[in-house]
């Protein structure tokens, strides 16, 4: 089963990127091309019922199976980045850190009002990253269709912060 195979493939690094901190890390994912398709299928599964027009992506893992699954379901891929990294005009959220703040932007005619987004990253926390992410969607005045990620710290409990965008939330691994 996909999740199994999962856990076993990605791999736990203690200590980064600060002490106390046990990283879970997808780049041993990337290496292995079926298993990325399967992932790729899987995520398009999920989401065959939703209305997407478009899949938002973090920088910068989101990146990486984001864009494969915008590319599988035809749609376009947009980036939200970090600050200062997009070229073009831009709106931007600042949402708080354990230890201060991070700023994400995307471009402001990356899509047009009214689109379904499906926002996607690797791994959901806490959810303050992908919160503020929901809230450039909103801006741009498109909809939170749904959040996919690979893997899901349930203990965490970021899941409850996105059902007020939306309450389609996947994830592959918890
Ligand atoms: P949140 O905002 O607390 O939900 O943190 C999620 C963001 O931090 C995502 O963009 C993740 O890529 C990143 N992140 C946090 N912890 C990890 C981890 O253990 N592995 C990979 N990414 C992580």
């Amino acid at each position: 089963m996909l999740e199994q195979k999962l856990k076993e493939v990605i791999r736990d690094v203690p200590d980064f990127p600060q002490p106390g901190i046990i990283f879970k890390d997808i780049t041993p994912i990337l290496k292995d091309a079926h298993l990325c398709t399967e992932i790729v299928e899987a995520f398009a599964e999920q989401v065959k019922d939703l209305k997407i027009d478009v899949v938002a992506g973090i920088e910068s893992r989101g990146f990486l199976f984001g864009l494969m699954l915008a590319n599988k379901l035809n749609i376009p891929f947009v980036p939200i980045r970090k600050q200062g990294k997009l070229p073009a005009k831009t709106i931007s959220e600042s949402y708080k850190l354990e230890y201060g703040q991070a700023t994400i932007e995307i471009h402001d005619d990356a899509f047009a009002e009214g689109t379904h987004v499906l926002i996607h990253d690797d791994l959901l926390a806490t959810g303050g990253t992908v919160v503020a992410a929901s809230k450039l969607i909103e801006k741009l005045g498109g909809k939170v269709a749904g959040f996919s990620f690979v893997i899901n710290l349930e203990f965490l409990k970021g899941e409850g912060r996105l059902h007020r965008f939306s309450e389609n939330v996947i994830s592959l691994v918890k």
